[in-house]
């Protein structure tokens, strides 16, 4: 049933009823993908994805979030088109394929590393804590970051026991377990082959400093 503006629309318009469905509405989007939509059917996933102007945020066609006003709706056929407005993937649907943008996954990996640097940390254990393969953060984390998860795990925990070295009384030793190396030898090669001192050599910097 047409209200009576529509009517007239399509009157003044001179609008062919057989191919108005399939007609621009707005924004590039047609009827079909409006009836989508607000019906949120799951036929059209994967087909397009549209935006909301005043939120920010853009869906699939089946999410189940209060549906758009007609004229802040935008269209996208891809996820990417959307991130590169600067519209958000919304939290509900996850239109970006369960998957966050590269930068923020990374992010999330990094930044748990950066607390949790003193306990356990494998690829295969971060990949299962952030829903991923180990293959696949391997390879992002490094074109994100430039250095692969390992390497950020172990400069980490060098960073850290600079800090503690110079700060800190502990034994070495202590210092290592402290940051997650049980492994002294292993420990002073690494710090060694990373700042290019040894561990008591940098402590003894602090002292000639003083
Ligand atoms: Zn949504």
């Amino acid at each position: 049933m047409k209200n009576n503006i529509e009517t007239k629309f399509e009157n003044n318009h001179n609008v062919h009823h057989d191919n108005s469905y399939f007609m621009e509405v707005n924004n590039g989007m047609t009827h079909e993908q409006w009836n989508a939509i607000i019906c949120n059917d799951a036929f059209y996933d994967k087909k397009f994805y549209y935006g909301v102007k005043t939120t920010g945020i853009f869906c699939r066609p089946s999410c189940k979030s209060r549906p758009p006003k007609r004229q802040n709706v935008k269209i996208f056929n891809h996820p990417q088109q959307a991130l590169d407005e600067n519209f958000r993937p919304c939290k509900r649907c996850k239109p970006t394929d369960e998957r966050l943008p590269s930068e923020e996954w990374v992010e999330q990996v990094a930044s748990y590393i950066d607390s949790n640097y003193n306990q356990h940390l494998s690829l295969q254990t971060l990949a299962e804590l952030f829903h991923g393969s180990p293959f696949h953060l391997q390879r992002t984390f490094k074109k994100v970051k430039g250095i692969t998860p390992a390497e950020y795990i172990q400069d980490t925990r060098i960073s850290k026991s600079m800090v503690f070295l110079l700060n800190e009384d502990r034994p070495i030793k202590e210092i290592a377990i402290a940051v997650g190396i049980s492994n002294m030898s292993y420990y002073v090669t690494l710090f060694k082959q990373k700042t290019g001192f040894t561990p008591t050599e940098y402590r003894q910097l602090k002292n000639r400093i003083n």
